[in-house]
């Protein structure tokens, strides 16, 4: 149990400044893992109900780091958007999962997640074509995903990012959907070619009697403006029942698998099929 001093600071917390001291370091570190290009992607199989396989694989990106170990994004991503450092790992995101998708059958996607701070650059349109480029991966095969705070609150400025892209051929995905405060409208503006329903509508199918109805609610409104949907955090056999059952395309979640090596996609792709 925590203590508390006079003053009310937690004695076992770490003080301002020794936070500011370890934001400082990981800043350093993320710079030299920049350099060394040391960072990994593990990929999470994206799976169609209605075609009964595999179309995707979705790009995460660890950071091994030499002290502190495998850190996941929630814990640097953050740090990289507000130090401009993300341009930089979001690029070599983009050419890894790229040319790692490059070597998978055809016609498996892979995801690639974008930080609001990449997708509001007006240089994103020209990093995706050289990725691709770079690669030999068709522009069909990848696919963006954008959280709602990407959506820059001029709307013209987004809907020309997300043409460009679409120009391209490459698929945009609204990830997280129903987190944000104006989803509703945001599906009226912009022509997203998917939706992510967001892991704890997933969560909530089990726990409240109004989760099914929501789920369904999204589904029939994505289904009417021409939007595919795809249920994230599925871990449990009646969670996909459900989705199922409401006419859901695609899933994603613990239940198809975890998120694996790169290594490993060819012997899950081989095992599972596609
Ligand atoms: P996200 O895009 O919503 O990705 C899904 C997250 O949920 C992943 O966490 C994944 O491991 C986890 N997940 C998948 N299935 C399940 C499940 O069945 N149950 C539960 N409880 N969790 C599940 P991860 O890899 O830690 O990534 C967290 C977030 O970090 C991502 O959320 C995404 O917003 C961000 N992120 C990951 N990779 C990148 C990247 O390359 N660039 C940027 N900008 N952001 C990234
Ligand atoms: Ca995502
Ligand atoms: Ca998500
Ligand atoms: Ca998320």
């Amino acid at each position: 149990a925590k203590q508390q001093g006079k003053a009310g600071h937690h004695f076992f917390e770490p003080s301002l400044d020794e936070r500011a001291r370890h934001r400082r370091q990981l800043e350093a570190d993320l710079r030299e893992a920049i350099r060394a290009g040391a960072f990994e992607l593990h990929f999470q199989p994206l799976y169609s109900l209605t075609e009964e396989r595999l179309t995707a694989f979705e790009a995460l990106v660890r950071w091994p780091h030499p002290r502190l170990g495998l850190i996941g994004p929630a814990d640097f991503i953050p740090l990289a958007e507000d130090t401009g450092l993300i341009a930089e790992i979001g690029e070599w995101v983009m050419h890894e999962a790229c040319a790692q998708a490059s070597s998978w059958p055809e016609p498996l996607a892979v995801a690639v997640n974008l930080s609001s701070r990449q997708f509001l650059s007006p240089a994103l349109p020209s990093m995706v074509v050289k990725a691709l480029a770079a690669s030999g991966l068709p522009a069909q095969r990848l696919e963006v995903e954008i959280t709602e705070s990407a959506l820059a609150s001029n709307v013209e400025k987004t809907l020309e990012t997300l043409h460009a892209l679409q120009g391209l051929g490459v698929r945009i995905a609204l990830d997280d959907f129903g987190t944000g405060y104006s989803s509703l409208s945001h599906l009226r503006l912009f022509p997203f070619d998917k939706l992510k329903i967001d892991q704890s509508f997933v969560r909530d199918l089990a726990r409240e009697t109004n989760g099914h109805a929501v789920i369904r609610a999204i589904i029939t409104l994505a289904e009417a403006l021409g939007i595919e949907t795809l249920a994230e955090g599925v871990e449990e056999a009646s969670q996909l029942a459900v989705l199922r059952q409401e006419g859901c395309r695609q899933i994603q979640g613990f239940l198809l698998s975890r998120p694996i090596v790169g290594t490993e996609v060819s012997h899950f792709i081989a095992d599972r099929g596609s």
